[in-house]
């Protein structure tokens, strides 16, 4: 396996595949072990890794950077997300998987207890390579799972690295392992006897066939995070500036390769020649450039040139189903996945393939009123997030009623999400386990019990004298 620098086209790490069955033996000789462990000994030895990750902080953000093409500051973000992420978990196990216990003299304790599944296995995606994954990871660790984490073949440095720091924190070998490889190992991990759950967050095409692998199989848990077709739904408002510059947060941010990316713009009539017109004046200033370049760029690439040439060739075939470009989509150099922010108005196109184009283009759609904007909000399988730009509190209410998605916003961005709430959507989006804060819920299954310490009973009725 070779990874190479999107920015630059240099190789930048070089590696083989790892043996899934060894992988799966490590991993069920350290489980025992690691769930026997009190709690509190797993959650100071991942906030131990939470202070490695902290003293690599920045060897860490430039590989980030380096492997998947995205800005220094951006990379410097996901870092600060993947220590964040420890103190949220150690907060959601408390509150979503803690213990309780009923007391009553007469019928002993009641207790409810949460046990890990076992063995999971973490299939990760390329546009944040540490803080998804890991974000799957420590909440797996803190219930008492073990975890082969294979990361996307597009980004395996990150994906070492990440793991050498949890390691590092005397978090065992065992415990957390990095499995590198591709799709084969990804499907051999999913269909692998020994391992108890896959937690997965990557492309609906992936995310289906997993589930279709797994449905004979209720046994192993599965968590699906996958992609999204965005909406905003932009109505009147007198802050055409903030509007623009949220549209343009939502639809470029990491060159649009965010699940949460807003891929379509729904302009109510009334003011779309002053929101399209001051999105696309915003746009044609962005600096798209190399991660470290100084001063910084907005965005850098995607990442690869494979994914460069499918998406200017998706905004080609867009245009030619009747899409009207109101900003085009340039590559300035051929040999590198550098794409400029691009805008179509796919108001009278023939029909609008409902897909995530997941790079840095943004459809437009004009409707005439609030009604077709919801309809046309909901004009799609996926439903992870959708916002709401303009309108009044009542105008949110509707929306946030009638609009399909797991995360609704208003006159915020669609993509940002906090680690503290929950995270996923509905439809193509996921199968209902959100991650995020509900992480939690799938990393753990409830056990009840009732307790005495000795037995104490009688047959009240039915009995034969004597
Ligand atoms: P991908 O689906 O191509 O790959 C994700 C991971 O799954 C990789 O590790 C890959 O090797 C593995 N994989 C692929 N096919 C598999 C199969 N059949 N069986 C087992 N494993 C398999 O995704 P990607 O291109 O790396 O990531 C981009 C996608 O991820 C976008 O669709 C984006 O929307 C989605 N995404 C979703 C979220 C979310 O939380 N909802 C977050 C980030 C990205």
């Amino acid at each position: 396996m070779i990874s190479t620098e999107p920015a630059t086209g240099k190789l930048l790490w070089k590696g083989e595949a790892g043996s899934v069955e060894q992988a799966i033996d490590t991993a069920v000789k350290a489980k025992t072990d690691w769930a026997r462990q009190p709690v509190g000994q797993r959650i100071e030895l991942v906030r131990r890794f939470a202070n490695e990750v902290r003293k690599q902080a920045e060897p860490f953000a430039e590989l980030i950077a380096r492997e998947t093409g995205k800005p220094l500051w951006e990379a410097k973000t996901e870092v600060e997300a993947v220590i964040g992420k420890v103190e949220i978990s150690v907060t959601a196990y408390a509150e979503r998987t803690g213990q309780k216990k009923l007391n009553s003299a007469l019928q002993g304790t009641a207790a409810l207890r949460h046990k890990p599944h076992g063995v999971m296995a973490v299939l990760g995606p390329y546009n944040f390579p540490a803080h998804l994954p890991n974000g799957h990871i420590v909440p797996a660790l803190i219930a008492g799972n073990v975890v082969i984490f294979k990361p996307s073949e597009k980004t395996p440095a990150v994906g070492e690295f990440l793991v050498k720091c949890f390691n590092a924190s005397g978090i065992p070998q065992g415990v957390v392992q990095c499995l590198l490889g591709g799709v084969e190992e990804g499907k051999a991990l999913v269909e692998h006897a020994m391992v108890d759950g896959v937690l997965f967050t990557g492309s609906a095409r992936a995310g289906i066939a997993i589930n279709r692998k797994l449905a004979s199989n209720p046994a192993k848990i599965v968590a699906l995070e996958m992609g999204g077709n965005n909406p905003i739904v932009m109505l009147d408002t007198p802050k055409i500036e903030d509007a623009a510059a949220t549209i343009i947060q939502s639809a470029f941010t990491t060159a649009g390769q965010r699940c949460t990316a807003a891929r379509r713009l729904i302009v109510v009539d009334s003011i779309y020649d002053k929101i399209v017109p001051a999105v696309k004046q915003l746009a044609e200033k962005l600096i798209v450039g190399e991660p470290f370049a100084d001063p910084q760029p907005f965005m850098g690439t995607v990442i690869d040139n494979q994914t460069a040439d499918l998406l200017s060739e998706s905004f080609v075939a867009l245009i030619s189903r009747g899409g009207k470009p109101v900003m085009h989509m340039k590559r300035p150099d051929e040999q590198l996945p550098f794409l400029s922010p691009s805008i179509i108005d796919a108001t009278e196109m023939s029909d609008r393939p409902d897909i995530e184009l997941f790079g840095p283009l943004l459809q437009v759609i004009r409707v005439n009123d609030f009604d077709a904007a919801i309809t046309e909000a909901n004009n799609t399988r996926y439903g992870l997030s959708a916002s709401l730009m303009g309108g009044k509190p009542e105008d949110f209410e509707r929306f946030w009623f009638e609009a399909r998605a797991g995360i609704l916003n208003w006159n915020r961005p669609t993509n940002g999400a906090s680690s503290a709430a929950p995270f996923g959507g509905v439809g193509l989006s996921g199968n209902h386990r959100p991650a995020a804060f509900y992480a939690a819920d799938y990393c753990a299954y409830p056990v009840a019990s009732t307790e005495m310490d000795q037995p104490r009973a009688s047959i009240g009725i039915g009995l034969k004298e004597g």
